[in-house]
């Protein structure tokens, strides 16, 4: 499946930033949008149904799987995630540029589906660093942290099948190394084909 707009797609352990510099990533870039997942799990805190996911309940969301509505679906701590179909496939083909904010798997997947998307893996700087971070967080229970830590090492050990790496150390440096990679992805021939076709058609470029 091949459309005009980019798809990138951000992975990360948990409490390794992700959420952070995507959400500052989008301020700073207008032509960007975030797809809003599916979870099985319920809302937290000040989450709301439509912002940060859609929430439906296990059977709601193995129906959606079965009716093949997802472009990729994983279990990931025990809940059920996915990226629908209907949430990206307009914006892609409209030209517009997508971020995926999914897990490793999830990140696998979306390559088989769409060779062109570019995988971005966020690491922390440090094994301490993360598990401060997410002591920070507030997610304090020790058992907790300690399942994340864990599976932080089974997602980490994916990077190396990523397209690009950003440490995330000082914030402003990471959310300045994706704007990077971005700006980069939209100075590919292709991309400048359809953004300067003017330019091109000057040039007499096919
Ligand atoms: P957090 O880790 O505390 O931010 O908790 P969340 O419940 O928000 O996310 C749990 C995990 O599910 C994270 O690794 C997310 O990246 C991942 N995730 C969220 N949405 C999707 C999705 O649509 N597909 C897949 N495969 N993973 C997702
Ligand atoms: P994720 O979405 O990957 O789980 P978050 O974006 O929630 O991670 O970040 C985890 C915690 O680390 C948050 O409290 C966030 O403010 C903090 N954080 C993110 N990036 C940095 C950084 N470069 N330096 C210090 N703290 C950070
Ligand atoms: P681009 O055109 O690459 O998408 O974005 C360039 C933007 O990044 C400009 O607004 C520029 O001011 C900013 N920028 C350039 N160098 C740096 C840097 O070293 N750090 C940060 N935080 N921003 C930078």
């Amino acid at each position: 499946m091949e459309y005009p707009g980019n798809l990138f797609v951000v992975a990360a352990p948990s409490g390794a930033g992700k959420s952070s510099l995507v959400k500052a990533l989008l301020e700073l870039d207008a032509r960007l949008a975030v797809s809003v997942s599916h979870t099985s799990r319920a809302p937290r805190g000040q989450e709301q149904h439509g912002r940060e996911y859609w929430f439906v309940s296990p059977d709601e969301f193995r129906a959606m799987a079965a009716r093949g509505d997802f472009f990729e679906w994983a279990e990931v701590h025990g809940n059920l995630y996915g990226t629908s179909r209907a949430g990206i496939e307009d914006r892609l083909q409209h030209g517009e540029d997508v971020v995926l904010e999914i897990d490793y798997q999830g990140a696998l997947q979306i390559k088989q589906l769409f060779p062109y998307a570019v995988l971005i893996f966020i690491l922390p700087p440090s094994w301490d660093e993360l598990r401060l971070r997410l002591n920070r967080r507030g997610d304090t229970e020790p058992e907790v942290i300690a399942m994340r830590m864990n599976n932080a090492r089974i997602e980490v050990a994916q990077a190396q099948h990523f397209d690009f790496v950003v440490v995330n150390a000082v914030f402003d440096t990471a959310v300045f190394d994706l704007k990077t990679i971005v700006h980069a992805q939209r100075l590919k021939y292709a991309a400048q084909r359809r953004n300067r076709s003017a330019v091109f058609q000057a040039l007499d470029l096919p």
